[in-house]
């Protein structure tokens, strides 16, 4: 299912990107579009500036006042004699000879100096970068004659660099110069040349490129340079002449690359960064869905582990008390008589009483050590001694019973930090399995001793019994869990003694391991930590 969705959103995600590198390729063309438009209205303004002010400053020596944006110098150029004459006329209108000073004025004298192509007819330059103005005198009668002279007003190069960014910053947003380079650069035919860089950073491969800087002829006619020049002005019948045609390319190209290398990469990138987000999503959720799952089934046997021991204890408590309470009865009503049975029937019912104080004691101390409600008051413990308590309490049982107990502690055990009585608890039940699970031999061995690799204190109850069958083994230290040996066998218990002593010994930060042999016998071990202060010498 989860696979299934992982595909369809791959298949998604494509369309997507697709769709997403097309809208941002749309995008960027309506800015670079609106770019164009308004740097070509401005150049407009340019032409219009040197057709009325400029060529009043040649007629009558006016001085230039109020230019436009990206006026940088005006220059005269005449013909004489099938040669061109360069002077630059100063904001005062005075006109003077370009001097070696002057770069633009230099470059406009090669141009002119070197053919005919620097002529009133190409209206704009992109190399020097200027625009080129015929001067149409008015008409003394007639048609309105071809210009002879021309104005050359050149582009501020401050004034172009500013224009520039603040359309890119207009047209594509502020925050785009981090995403996007822009660089301008000579476009079409005058690229063969040199393809200057006008404005920005050149970059290898452009997602867009827009054409501007163009002698639009609409551009120049209309209603604003109406309203300024007299309907009989030389220049409007001069414009009309020329023919409408399609408006040429730009001289220049903004190109527009995305910092990502391509629109399509960036895209891609992503895309990938989003499939990748996703799948890192969906794996979550397939981890908890299995995390669910596992606590959910983890839950379900511990349910069933408890309803088990439910049925375990109640069946294990109600043998005592049923033979506590018939051999009670028998005696009250005066069935038993005799002392010797009497006696005999007391003994039972102790038997039976301790056999059931011990189920509840059990009960009562697992229940309290999983809630992690008790913790272990530790201090220095002899373990010979508490081994020694152990056997003696159990001594008069197990004498009785025909056991041969062996016990052999090392000479000089450390001590080890421990609760005595949860201690003494563990390895007591320990022994009890021992006994429980013997067979006609009947030995029981209890031995400790220390181990200074590791620095532990071992405890070790070893019996020569009916042993654990090896698909018993992860199972046996669970609480409520039962070895099939000891059930097939009829032997009373709970389940709940090896998961009480594992949790003792951990509480002590110590291990239980053991070793068993179906009808062998088995061998269980505390490893316990010798306390630090008893190790130095
Ligand atoms: P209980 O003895 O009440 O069943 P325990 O937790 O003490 O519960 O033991 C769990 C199981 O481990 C027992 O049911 C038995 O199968 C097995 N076991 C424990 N100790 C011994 C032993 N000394 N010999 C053989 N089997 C044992």
């Amino acid at each position: 299912m989860l696979l299934l969705l992982a595909v369809i959103q791959y298949r998604w995600s494509a369309e997507l990107a697709n769709n997403d590198a097309k809208l941002t390729k749309t995008r960027l063309g309506v800015g670079a579009q609106t770019l164009a438009d308004e740097f070509d209205h401005r150049v407009a303004d340019l032409y219009l500036y040197a057709q009325t002010k400029g060529a009043d400053s040649i007629e009558n020596g006016a001085a230039l006042t109020n230019p436009p944006r990206l006026f940088g110098e005006l220059y005269h150029v005449s013909r004489k004699n099938d040669e061109y004459v360069l002077r630059r006329v100063e904001r005062d209108g005075s006109v003077h000879d370009i001097d070696a000073r002057d770069q633009a004025g230099q470059a406009l004298a090669r141009r002119y100096g070197a053919s005919a192509t620097g002529n009133c007819w190409s209206h704009l330059w992109p190399d020097i970068p200027a625009i080129v103005a015929p001067v149409l005198f008015k008409p003394t009668g007639g048609a309105p004659r071809e210009p002879v002279h021309c104005l050359v007003a050149t582009l501020d190069s401050t004034d172009l660099h500013n224009l520039l960014s603040e359309l890119i910053q207009q047209n594509f947003g502020t925050d785009s110069s981090g995403r996007y380079s822009f660089a301008v650069v000579e476009s079409g035919e005058s690229r063969r040349r040199a393809m200057p860089l006008i404005y920005g950073i050149r970059s290898s491969h452009a997602d867009l490129g827009q054409a501007f800087f163009g002698f639009r002829r609409d551009n120049y006619i209309n209603e604003r340079m109406r309203e300024q020049l007299s309907p009989k002005h030389p220049f409007l019948g001069w414009m009309g002449s020329r023919s409408a045609g399609p408006p040429p390319t730009g001289l220049w190209e903004l190109q527009v690359s995305h910092g990502a290398g391509s629109i399509e990469s960036a895209v891609a990138g992503w895309r990938e960064r989003t499939v990748l987000i996703n799948i890192l999503l969906e794996g979550l959720l397939l981890v908890t869905i299995a995390v669910v799952i596992v606590s959910a089934l983890r839950m379900r046997r511990l349910g069933e582990e408890k309803v088990q021991f439910a049925a375990g204890v109640s069946h294990e408590l109600r043998t005592p008390i049923s033979a506590i309470g018939l051999l009670s009865r028998n005696m009250a009503t005066g069935l038993v008589v005799r002392p010797e049975a009497v006696k005999n029937y007391g003994a039972l019912i102790y038997e039976q009483t301790q056999r059931l104080s011990q189920m509840v004691e059990q009960t009562l101390e697992f229940a309290g050590i999983d809630s992690a409600q008790m913790t272990p008051t530790l201090k220095k413990v002899s373990v010979q001694r508490l081994i020694e308590q152990v056997i003696e309490r159990n001594r008069d049982n197990l004498t009785q019973k025909g056991f041969n107990v062996n016990v052999e502690i090392a000479p000089n055990l450390p001590t080890i930090m421990a609760d005595s009585q949860w201690l003494a608890r563990a390895v007591e039940n320990l022994v009890n399995n021992a006994e429980k699970y013997n067979s006609d031999k009947r030995w029981i061995g209890v031995s400790a001793s220390y181990s200074g690799e590791s620095a532990e204190v071992r405890i070790t109850v070893e019996d020569r019994g009916i042993g654990i069958d090896t698909a018993d083994f992860d199972r046996i230290f669970e609480p409520f869990s039962r070895g099939r040996r000891a059930v097939d066998a009829q032997i009373p218990g709970s389940g709940i003694g090896l998961a009480l002593v594992r949790r003792t010994v951990e509480a002590h930060r110590g291990s239980i391991t053991f070793v068993s042999e179906p009808n062998q016998g088995s061998s269980f071990t505390l490893h316990l930590p010798a306390s630090p202060a008893t190790l130095s010498p």
